[in-house]
């Protein structure tokens, strides 16, 4: 049972009873484990149960954190004003406003003996709660001030634990299921997914990096959940869903029982799929599509053989160059795409120069931050801006070139001008190379991402200067209609089958040369039928939903596809093209939508 505590919106989830809450799945499996609370960039503390004799003294230690906590403030007030004067220091004295604010004192007092909970975890609680009252409001100042209080918050619960706090995600041990506000695709990327079982959050969408990443480290998750950090508690028992989006608190035997019938049934329909990679992604009628992996982690390798991928369609190469914390030189990159080209052999490796910038990890901490990160410096724009380091890059992927099959393309390309601007780079590493006789492939292809509107629309010119292209559906679909591809207000209009989009897919593969699907898309069994329809001879998906697709592939007939994909190209509206779509899905492969 729930009880909304009067007159303060405060929710009690003291009593074991099942409680589920309802995302957007992206990324699928089950996990089961305790639950972890993260807030933005501040976890909840672990909760402990006190016995009304103590709350006095609780409350002297949240006393005694306060007190320190106006000493660093105005420390740090005084500091600011000698450097930069008075106006920039008054942002402390909202601070100190708000750590003794008389109706923030008044809900601790009541709170506190009504929980009985540690003190640092009921603070965490109704600070929360005030965060969230104050993102609801219309003035865009007063949802400003929330940094603030997160602020204030970390610095009490560091005053009252100092051993608690530094704790982020990535530095999690027990394992759990992770509810956080929103991770940061780094953040995502440095989880252990040997203690991190699955994530919820309140932000994100299904096309984020965070969204990819977790789909790539093999992670269930569930994003867009609304409310979460705030309703939920650290230590519950929990249950990840992410196949239907749920989060399920304090589970009841019954379905507990349940989910681990559907965990076990899950993994033996995928491993009789995996049987079946070495037949071919083939349609009935004999349409050949090649079906290759997406990846971008050296975790990921193995999975690449072992899901039955023809090579590497998409290889992210950004975590790779930026997660470490120092870009890898020439040697050490060589020697990681060495790797990956080996262990692909007799397959091809598409190398995607970096991409930085929009969610993904940044290139250089930029003085004065972006207002349109999405549509500033990112992509093929940073690697043309910093030529000694991409040369680096384009290097290390020719010479990999000379130890099995390797593509290299290029990210963010808008028009003709970037692309000639990238082949003379190229072409002066082709010349550095040969002068100093070391080996690579001079027949290795060249490519870009289809991904801004402008491109597709040039692509009948762009397709007589490479080799092929590799549409990126995420960005494609995000610069089209303008739809922020990370953000959860608008996530519901992220609509890949839009008919803007799908008109500028076909204009792309219509320009003649060979061309691929890598966004995520891709991986959609309901869209596949229209992909295969518009002519797509190559996918590049995750290795998680690899052999589904193969098995859904071999169930297609072409010409039903394409005779679809006509009438989808007709339609006004993504509803209608969608449901052509999976008409022919649900007919083709009905097994694949229990
Ligand atoms: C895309 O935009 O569809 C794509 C494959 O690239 P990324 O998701 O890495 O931006
Ligand atoms: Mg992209």
């Amino acid at each position: 049972m729930i009880h909304r505590l009067p007159g303060d919106g405060t929710f009690d989830m003291e009593a074991a009873f099942e409680r589920r809450f309802k995302g957007q799945p992206v990324s699928p499996g089950i996990a089961m484990g305790l639950l972890r609370v993260e807030a933005r960039g501040c976890a909840a503390p672990p909760v402990r149960r006190i016995l009304p004799t103590e709350i006095e003294e609780e409350w002297q230690r949240f006393d005694a954190a306060l007190t320190r906590t106006e000493e660093e403030i105005s420390g740090l007030k005084r500091r600011v004003e000698k450097v930069s004067g008075a106006t920039e220091a008054a942002i402390f004295d909202a601070h100190l406003l708000f750590l003794r604010d008389r109706t923030l004192m008044a809900r601790m007092r009541k709170e506190l003996p009504a929980r009985l909970q540690n003190v640092d975890s009921v603070y965490y609680a109704v600070v929360q709660n005030f965060m969230e009252a104050i993102r609801q409001v219309d003035d865009p100042y007063l949802r400003s001030r929330v940094v603030d209080i997160g602020d204030v918050l970390q610095r009490v619960l560091k005053n009252m634990s100092p051993a608690q706090q530094g704790s982020s995600a990535a530095s999690l041990r027990e394992p759990c299921v992770l509810a956080a506000y929103d991770l940061t695709p780094s953040d995502t990327a440095d989880l252990n997914p040997n203690v991190v079982l699955g994530f919820a959050t309140e932000a994100g969408s299904a096309v984020s990096h965070t969204a990819i990443l977790a789909r790539s480290l093999g992670l269930p998750a569930v994003v867009a959940v609304p409310n979460l950090v705030v309703e939920s508690r650290v230590g519950l028992p929990a249950i990840l869903d992410g196949y239907t989006g749920t989060l399920i608190l304090n589970p009841t035997p019954e379905t507990r029982e349940y989910y681990e019938r559907v965990q076990s049934e899950k993994q033996k329909a995928y491993e009789a799929l995996v049987e079946m990679k070495e037949l071919p992604a083939e349609t009935r009628d004999g349409r050949r599509i090649r079906l290759a992996a997406n990846v971008g982690f050296a975790h990921e390798f193995n999975a690449i053989n072992r899901s039955g991928a023809e090579g590497v369609g998409l290889f992210r190469t950004e975590f790779f160059l930026l997660g470490g914390g120092k870009l890898p030189d020439e040697e050490a990159q060589y020697e990681h795409y060495k790797q990956l080209v080996e262990h692909c052999a007799p397959h091809e490796v598409i190398f995607r120069t970096l991409d930085s910038g929009g969610d993904k990890l940044p290139f250089e901490v930029l003085e004065e931050k972006e207002d349109n990160p999405f549509l500033g410096w990112r992509g093929i724009r940073v690697s043309l801006s910093r030529p000694a380091i991409f040369k680096e890059q384009l290097r290390a992927i020719l010479r990999a070139s000379a130890h099995g099959k390797v593509g290299v393309m290029f990210p963010m390309v808008s028009g003709l001008t970037e692309v000639k601007d990238v082949r003379l780079l190229l072409d002066e590493c082709r010349e550095e190379l040969r002068a100093a006789g070391v080996p690579f492939d001079e027949d290795m292809r060249v490519g870009i991402m289809i991904e801004v509107p402008s491109a597709a629309m040039m692509s009948d010119v762009l397709a007589q200067y490479v080799d092929f292209f590799s549409i990126g559906t995420n960005d494609l679909t995000q610069y089209t209609i303008a739809v922020d591809r990370v953000n959860y207000r608008v996530a519901d209009m992220f609509r890949p089958t839009h008919p803007g989009v799908i008109r500028l897919m076909h204009q792309t593969i219509s320009a003649g040369i060979p061309t691929a699907i890598c966004g995520e898309m891709g991986g959609d069994i309901t869209l596949l039928p229209l992909l295969v329809g518009l002519g797509a001879t190559e996918l590049s998906v995750g290795t998680h939903v690899l052999p589904v697709i193969r098995f859904a592939i071999r169930h297609l007939n072409y010409e039903e596809c394409r005779r679809m994909a006509q009438l989808a190209l007709q339609a006004e509206d993504s509803r209608t093209i969608r449901a052509l779509s999976k008409a022919v899905a649900l007919q083709s492969y009905p097994n694949l939508f229990d």
